[in-house]
């Protein structure tokens, strides 16, 4: 055999190989806000910081995007495609997050049972004594729900309080917000702990439950698209 043709029949087999191995679905990950530019220091979303009584400050979109990295890390284990929508550091706008999510959508053929819009978050309140996390999707009943609810048995089993609100009949909450909005394909947004509470710091920089808490999120994922869970390297 030529070795043109030896080549061609591996690249074939290779060929086989992805499109058995890569599911047809893509995972759209968020940080939400900006994170704190590399060469000056300075955060980019200046009205998401807090500073602890101890002087430590928490700048959410650096959190947001430490979890982002381990949500990278477990799309990558489960081999599931996934997109970024979020700057590496700006704060992108929300429109400018939506327009690419859709765009990927639209390009891709996707539809509302392979394709997923995650927003991490970490949340805050006026009292700074908030706890637990949240799941969060746009009013009625959509897929967006079904995705919340599905995920939500993840991270109960990986020990994480999850605030619920019955309000609508299932325990994700409601609100109204550009990326759960407007994003052509199921929505969630997750707040994870409130960094401005100093009794939720030790999840909120624990590394073991950070990772807890992504494989959570990707588990609820993947079993949302029906697929097998593979394995984490977190
Ligand atoms: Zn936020």
């Amino acid at each position: 055999m030529s070795p043109i043709r030896v080549l061609s029949k591996k690249i074939d087999r290779l060929t086989k190989l992805v499109e058995n191995e890569v599911p047809n679905v893509l995972v759209i990950l968020d940080a939400g806000h900006g994170g704190v530019d590399p060469n000056t220091g300075i955060n980019q979303t200046p009205s998401r910081e807090f500073e602890h009584a101890d002087g430590k400050v928490l700048y959410e979109g650096m959190l947001n995007r430490n979890l982002l990295r381990l949500a990278i890390i477990e799309c990558v284990a489960n081999n599931l495609p996934y997109l970024v929508v979020s700057d590496i550091y700006q704060d992108n706008s929300i429109s400018d997050r939506v327009r690419k999510a859709n765009a990927a959508y639209k390009m891709g053929g996707y539809d509302e049972c392979n394709c997923i819009y995650l927003s991490i978050h970490h949340d805050a309140t006026t009292t700074h004594t908030g706890t637990g996390i949240k799941l969060i999707t746009y009013f009625g009943q959509t897929k967006s729900d079904e995705l919340a609810t599905i995920t939500e048995p993840f991270f109960i089993k990986n020990g994480f309080k999850v605030n619920r609100d019955f309000g609508d009949g299932d325990m994700d909450f409601e609100y109204n917000l550009g990326v759960l909005r407007e994003t052509k394909m199921p929505a969630k947004m997750l707040e994870f702990h409130h960094y401005d509470n100093p009794s939720e710091l030790e999840i909120i920089l624990n590394q073991e439950r950070q990772k807890s808490a992504m494989k959570a999120l990707i588990q609820g994922a993947v079993s949302y698209f029906g697929l097998q869970y593979l394995n984490s390297t977190l």
